[in-house]
């Protein structure tokens, strides 16, 4: 790379430090590896020559919204989870690391059903519902999302990685579970809406500006969600059937009291890779 190529990147890195981004010169390497098309590595070893007015352009576009704390998964249009790349749009959550814990569990459980019902509520990209379709071949997974527009990224990312799901995932446009039947479920997952409401605005602002509220929002104590969803679950799951969800921190022992108070059994609390309760899970006692 030239020494005035090296200048432009370095300014570019000191507004977004000034702007508060906590990795400003990965981020430029990144956002400039964006803008010319290619990996990260070959703007540090230099493209061999000068950038063109257009990839300035994009770049510096890119720049603006990122100095405005826009996250880096919006500008890019994507993010990875569970090793696949999934389309977010400002309609759905990014996918985060800590959710892969929800998606490892009913890996793991399903094996133990010959033929397995999995349902997601609140799917946002779909990056549960689809992660779990592509690792288990003996799943029927249906998405659900209140969010239209939610639904039709969930949609995109189910036809992106129609060869590896091979048809098992469905995504329905519905209000919690008001469109699936009772009885029906094995195992029923959700990253729910768990922040409590005054607490989004003291988030990051990549959080609290951008990311919807809809797919953050837990109500007064964050636990809006996980109350209706044990409701609900209770109706939908077959007798022995799973449930697993991810909570706040702080949120996992008062959840996994709430299971058990609503019959569940063999509650859990599974913890995500910092020692952190991330995950809760119960089974719906069976009688018989
Ligand atoms: N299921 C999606 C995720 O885990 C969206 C969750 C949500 O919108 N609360 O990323």
């Amino acid at each position: 790379m030239v020494y005035s190529e090296q200048e432009f990147l370095q300014s570019n890195a000191r507004r977004l430090s000034a702007a508060g981004v906590e990795s400003p010169y990965f981020e430029v390497q990144l956002l400039m590896a964006l803008a010319v098309k290619v990996d990260r590595i070959k703007i540090i070893a230099g493209i061999g020559r000068p950038f063109t007015d257009q990839e300035i352009g994009t770049f510096l576009s890119h720049i603006d919204r990122r100095c405005k704390r826009e996250p880096l998964a919006y500008i890019r249009g994507s993010q990875e989870f569970y090793g696949l790349d999934f389309k977010v749009s400002s309609a759905t959550l990014i996918p985060r690391p800590e959710t892969e814990i929800l998606v490892e569990f009913a890996i793991k459980k399903a094996a133990k059903f010959p033929d397995c019902t999995v349902i997601d509520v609140g799917t946002g990209t779909g990056c549960i519902a689809i992660s779990v379709a592509v690792n288990v071949p003996n799943a029927n997974v249906i998405g659900i999302d209140k969010s239209l527009e939610a639904v039709s990224v969930a949609r995109e990312n189910v036809k992106k990685l129609s060869p590896k799901i091979d048809g098992k995932v469905m995504v329905v446009q519905s209000d919690m579970l008001s469109a699936i039947l009772s009885n029906s479920v094995d195992i029923l997952l959700s990253n729910p809406p768990y922040i409590p409401t005054k607490e989004i605005r003291d988030l990051e602002p990549e959080i609290s500006r951008y990311e919807p509220k809809l797919a953050l929002d837990g109500g007064k104590d964050g636990f809006d969600f996980h109350k209706q969803l044990i409701k609900e679950s209770k109706r939908v799951l077959k007798p022995g059937g799973w449930l697993a969800v991810e909570v706040a921190l702080g949120q996992a022992e008062s959840l996994q009291k709430l299971y058990e108070k609503a019959d569940f059994v063999n509650t859990k609390r599974l913890k995500d890779l910092s020692g952190i309760d991330r995950v809760v899970v119960g089974q719906l006692k069976d009688d018989q």
